[in-house]
């Protein structure tokens, strides 16, 4: 009898992502006889890897999780082992594993894929289908591999989010895991190829296109330094082509972001005249010059004044992103911080607080978050009880202790 196997996904909101991905590389590699199974809770993912052991097939399990997720992941793996044991093969890959390899092994994961998961999967998968053993411990992801190479998304299996449009970063912010994860190089899709995802996403009824890249004012730029309204401008209007008069792109928003020194007058009026959205999502980070030189932002804080002002200008209203608790942040960096952030909100601005928390694989990597003081902690929750604030920083200082 042939193999079947079945890949079950924990699919948790946050990680979908990724899985889109996986799923989308799966579907496109043609093999026969896999079947990708989605669980969307803990207990859903225990009762299909059961149903799936049942049936005789061949069953893996794969994880995605990001450092914040690590203490729930420890648990549940331990739990996947004490029940599927030597059954059913545990994957884990993402962020944190990929950051941290080690750590998840011997939290009990089979394997663990280091970096991009794409191609790793497709060879684990046709391994285990031709009858042969399939790779454990730390498995490399393929590097630099262009985007074109996999679609972002899967129809068989009806998984749709995100068109990623660039993965990389040449800026290497000194807390940031997608440098280390992805490489400095950025890579972009292609135009043809994000045309053509954005009409099968049309076909398919979804009216709505999302780009992911980690600044999408540089989409096409070569050195991702510096946006190319050309390029821009090429995205845009053909992605608005494809998707037709009733379908939407949303840039520069969730689930990207920009950088503030690429918000000028050609990224503005392009995102105005193509994009559905009337927020943009730009990247701050502090307030204080000396933290941005040690963060390695390579902006300045003139930079986010600028573009808060040209975005509100052109009609945008701004979320502005900021950590608290940077390593080595002193009370009058936290000081500098909250000024601009009052100067900010009196421009419009919406403030995204973060709490600084060590990832694995950054240069913070196992840095101790600089505690927070009362002060900023009350003017913090003050923005955020008018609505200036938001975001999860009271969460993310409890478990990185900061
Ligand atoms: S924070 Fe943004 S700009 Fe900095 S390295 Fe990460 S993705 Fe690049």
């Amino acid at each position: 009898m042939r193999t079947r196997l079945d890949i079950v996904f924990l699919y948790l909101r946050e990680n979908r992502s990724g899985f889109n991905a996986l799923a989308g590389a799966l579907e496109s590699s043609g093999l026969e006889g896999v079947e990708v199974l989605l669980a969307e809770d803990e207990n859903s993912l225990m009762e299909t890897v059961r149903s799936s052991l049942e049936k005789g097939r061949r069953t893996v399990i794969g994880l995605s999780f990001f450092t914040c997720q690590s203490g729930r992941f420890a648990g549940l793996i331990a739990r996947l082992r004490g029940r599927f044991s030597g059954k059913a093969l545990i994957l884990a890959g993402g962020p944190h594993p990929s950051g941290a390899p080690d750590e998840v092994l011997a939290m009990g994961a089979d394997a663990v894929v280091k970096g991009e998961g794409e191609a790793v999967l497709t060879g684990l998968a046709r391994d285990i289908l031709d009858g042969k053993r399939p790779g454990s411990g730390i498995i490399s992801g393929q590097a630099g591999q262009g985007l074109d190479a996999f679609p972002p998304f899967s129809l068989r299996w009806r998984m749709f989010g995100y068109i990623e449009i660039t993965r990389g970063c040449p800026f290497l912010c000194s807390y940031c895991q997608t440098p280390r994860l992805f490489g400095a190089r950025q890579r972009h899709r292609s135009l043809e190829n994000i045309f053509s995802l954005a009409a099968r996403m049309r076909a398919e009824g979804l009216r709505d296109i999302r780009f992911l890249s980690p600044d999408a004012f540089a989409y096409g730029s070569e050195n991702g330094r510096a946006p190319v309204p050309e390029k821009l401008e090429a995205l845009l209007k053909g992605t608005r082509e494809a998707v037709g008069a009733d379908g939407k792109i949303f840039f520069g928003t969730f689930p990207s972001e920009v950088r503030p020194e690429h918000v000028d007058r050609d990224t503005l009026s392009l995102t105005r005249r193509y994009a559905a959205n009337k927020r943009l999502v730009i990247g701050a980070q502090s307030g204080s010059p000396r933290m941005l030189e040690a963060i390695k932002r390579g902006h300045t804080v003139e930079d986010v004044y600028r573009a808060v002002g040209l975005a509100a200008g052109a009609g945008f209203e701004t979320d502005v992103d900021f950590i608290f608790g940077l390593p080595g942040e002193t009370e009058t960096d936290a000081e500098l911080t909250l000024k601009v952030i009052a100067d900010l909100t009196g421009m419009g601005a919406r403030i995204h607080a973060h709490t600084f928390m060590p990832l694995p694989q950054t240069a913070f990597a196992g840095k101790v978050p600089a505690p927070l003081s009362a002060r900023t902690e009350k003017a913090l929750r003050t923005i955020c009880s008018r609505g200036q604030a938001f975001g999860q920083w009271e969460k993310q200082r409890l478990i990185s202790g900061g």
